[in-house]
């Protein structure tokens, strides 16, 4: 299929081909022919699936068909996080770069004031959060009152991340006659519901089924002791020659202790977190995008729906609290068609949430073993060896290794799996064809 055959204007068209995208991913096939016929939609899809365009061509198409730039915003995009919200107002830019419609995004962390000098200005697409979003309705500085298709972008993390009753507020805040538009990456019961108060007749379009992981994410658990952890990661980005990494962590202090230790070790690293300012995180992502850095440390909430395309590795360093956040987290890799590797570190104690996350997704992950790895006897805790450095327990150094190759996943004792499933990972080394793509020198 092709972009044309769904009836996209010309102008929207060149966009796309000025990116260089040739076909819609599967869940912009199925979204955007009854975004396009006015229906409301319920799709499944998460971040890495190409869901933004899903909504943003067919609406960008739609205030086409409408004709003329507005004062008050005619559409409006809820996201949970800023990032996500900086993303999508990008996104809407850009495919919408040959039409004269002008998309302003709001988000809290930043000043209010040159928010409101630009809403003054008028917009005909508003992407925000609820937070802030709220601030402006209070104040009286912003008019909802003429969106006429609404976007509940990531719903799912909108409801863990406690926004439903501020959802419910804008909601009242929008006239009644409109189009809806959810995207959730997961369904629960409260989904549901939501989607019962907000959609009508929905159209339901899914690009895999429930709560199943993307496919050409491959899915990879180590067992490992805790304080081997950030010897293994370093181990692994070094000796496999990972191009960039995405690394989830349980805590703020985490993130910034890994973060530390990693570029400490040779491998510059920056962490993301929400007690970061919103400058420094927009400043990490960029560097991190620009290929500046190796690792970017990210607790749940700062790296929700974060775009780092083609994002070839992603380590849930702690497993996730939510398992449903399991799905969320590795679906930063393996984006719109390209495969990635999403590893996890699995202490003793992590063996009952594992279960859980599998039950989940409807499959066992597999276990690997890091054949070169030695795990370090001894942690040091003032100027103690440099990170990574393993201490010798009489091994003898692999002559020659072949940069780049990937662990073995062939069985250990203590693998749970049935035999038989042993993974071969030659066929996905460099994945996102980034694992060999050269870093910017500093
Ligand atoms: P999203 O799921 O919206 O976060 O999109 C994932 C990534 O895929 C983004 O970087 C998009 O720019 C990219 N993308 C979206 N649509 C396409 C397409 N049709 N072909 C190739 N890449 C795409």
């Amino acid at each position: 299929m092709t972009f044309k055959e769904l009836n996209l204007r010309p102008e929207i068209l060149r966009a796309l081909e000025s990116k260089g995208y040739t076909s819609p991913t599967p869940i912009q096939a199925k979204a955007i022919p009854p975004v396009l016929e006015k229906r409301d939609v319920l799709a499944g899809a998460q971040t890495g699936t190409g869901k933004t365009a899903a909504f943003a061509l067919p609406v960008l198409e739609l205030l086409a068909q409408k004709g003329k730039t507005q004062k008050n915003p005619r559409v409006l995009v809820l996201t949970p996080t800023r990032e996500l919200a900086a993303q999508v107002g990008e996104n809407f830019e850009l495919y919408g770069k040959n039409l004269p419609y002008h998309t302003e995004t709001i988000f809290g962390g930043v000043k209010i004031n040159p928010q409101i000098q630009r809403l003054r200005e008028g917009c005909d697409v508003l992407v925000a959060t609820p937070g802030r979003l709220l601030d402006h309705l209070q104040q009286g500085t912003i008019n909802l009152k003429e969106i006429g298709i609404f976007i509940l972008d990531e719903a799912d993390r909108m409801l863990d991340m406690g926004f439903i009753r501020d959802i419910q507020k804008v909601i009242k805040a929008l006239p009644s006659r409109r189009q809806n538009l959810m995207f959730s990456a997961t369904y629960s019961k409260e989904i549901k519901k939501l989607c019962g108060e907000l959609l009508h007749k929905p159209v339901e379009v899914e690009v895999r089924k429930g709560n199943q992981t993307a496919d050409k994410i491959e899915q990879l658990a180590y067992a490992i002791e805790k304080n081997q952890k950030r010897h293994l990661l370093a181990h692994l980005i070094k000796e496999e020659s990972w191009y960039q990494v995405l690394v989830f962590v349980r805590t703020k202090h985490g993130a910034n202790r890994l973060a530390k230790q990693l570029t400490k070790g040779g491998i510059p690293s920056s962490a993301i977190h929400g007690d970061k300012s919103q400058g420094a995180r927009l400043r990490a992502l960029k560097e991190f995008k620009e290929g500046d850095l190796q690792a970017l440390i990210a607790t749940n909430v700062a790296a929700r729906g974060l775009d780092l395309q083609g994002l070839s590795h992603v380590v849930n360093f702690d497993l996730p609290q939510m398992a449903e956040d399991y799905v969320h987290r590795i679906g930063r890799t393996g984006r719109a068609g390209e495969s990635g590797l999403a590893v996890t570190f699995i202490t003793p104690d992590d063996k009952a949430q594992l279960r859980t996350i599998e039950k989940l997704i409807g499959q066992s992950v597999p276990f690997g073993k890091a054949e070169s790895f030695v795990p370090v006897i001894q942690e040091t805790t003032q100027g103690g060896r440099p990170m990574g450095q393993q201490q010798s327990q009489g091994r003898p150094e692999r002559q020659g290794q072949q940069r780049g190759r990937r662990p073995s996943a062939n069985r250990g004792p203590s693998d749970r799996n049935s035999p038989g499933e042993e993974r071969s990972h030659s066929s996905r080394r460099s994945a996102g064809g980034n694992g060999q793509r050269r870093r910017k020198q500093r």
